[in-house]
């Protein structure tokens, strides 16, 4: 595989990065995964929106415009013959000679690029999308910066973790009784034709799934809710679903053990997956 260090394409055994990176030793750095379809982009504008945010928030500067990022994306699309897969970006404050809490000088510490690609050819024909995802739910324990996407993901893997030992596929977490979201996705219910979802603060990532599947919703006449909502609600739900770059729509068919649906992937979740697909599809640049 070719990856991208810094400005250098290389082969990935030859890329190098400084132990001193405060990406590995603070997890001060950010990332975005964007999506390959036919061998192109899928919402990269949004992507690239919301790498600008985050790095906004933590006061790193983007080291490249909009073109330059789109460039670096097709590049490693290209080089990598990747049909269907993701495109995998980070960002961090770089290494500056001594591991200190003081952010460094951005004038003398340039932050540290990394791309990379990864292949998936089930992404869009996905046994799991068919069979539909068990998830269990875990307390939400993040800090309170989860609109920023930062590389500090151990609580997230650990949870997915915890759901695997159970037999589930995934975990969503709770706070205050209601869901925020799952370990890499946002979270949904349906109840009586109305999808329901956490609306967007700083308790959730804003996906750019999420944008794109509620817009979607809403120009295919379907109701639309942005509210907080509780474990018991969404095991007495209709349907479920998740969203990320690389899941699409993903439908739930089992919430802590409680089947939804009968355990089987609802109507309206297989539909906006369909929507979401072709939409998408015709929209990669
Ligand atoms: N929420 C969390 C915690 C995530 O990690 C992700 C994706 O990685 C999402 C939601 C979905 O975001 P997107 O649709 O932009 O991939």
């Amino acid at each position: 595989r070719i990856v991208y260090v810094n400005g250098d394409y290389l082969p990935e055994g030859e890329a190098k990065v400084s132990i001193f990176d405060r990406g590995f030793l603070m997890a001060d750095g950010v990332y975005e995964v964007t999506t390959v379809l036919d061998g192109k982009l899928i919402d990269f504008d949004g992507h690239f929106t919301r790498l600008e945010r985050s790095l906004n928030e933590l006061d790193i500067a983007n080291p490249m415009d909009r073109d330059q990022w789109l460039e670096v994306h097709r590049q490693l699309v290209a080089q990598n013959a990747v049909d269907q897969g993701m495109v995998y970006l980070q960002v961090t404050r770089g290494a500056p000679g001594d591991r200190d809490f003081i952010f460094p000088d951005p004038d003398t510490t340039a932050p540290t690029v990394v791309l990379f690609t990864q292949s998936n050819p089930a992404l869009v024909d996905s046994p799991k999308a068919r069979r539909g995802m068990k998830v269990v739910t875990i307390d939400d324990i993040r800090w309170g910066r989860r609109d920023i996407k930062t590389v500090q993901l151990l609580y997230p893997s650990m949870g997915k973790m915890m759901a695997i030992k159970q037999g589930a596929d995934d975990a969503w977490m709770v706070q205050d009784g209601a869901i925020t979201e799952g370990t890499s996705n946002n979270a949904y219910i349906i109840k009586d034709g109305k999808i329901v979802t956490r609306a967007l603060s700083n308790d959730i990532l804003h996906g750019i799934t999420r944008a794109a599947v509620l817009r979607f919703a809403r120009e295919a006449q379907m109701q639309v809710e942005e509210r907080n909502f509780t474990v018991d609600e969404a095991k007495a739900a209709d349907e479920a679903f998740v969203t990320s770059a690389s899941a699409f729509v993903m439908p739930v068919v089992s919430i802590d053990g409680a089947e939804l649906g009968g355990g089987v992937p609802g109507p309206l979740a297989t539909r906006l997956r369909e929507i979401y697909i072709e939409e998408s599809r015709k929209a990669a640049i």
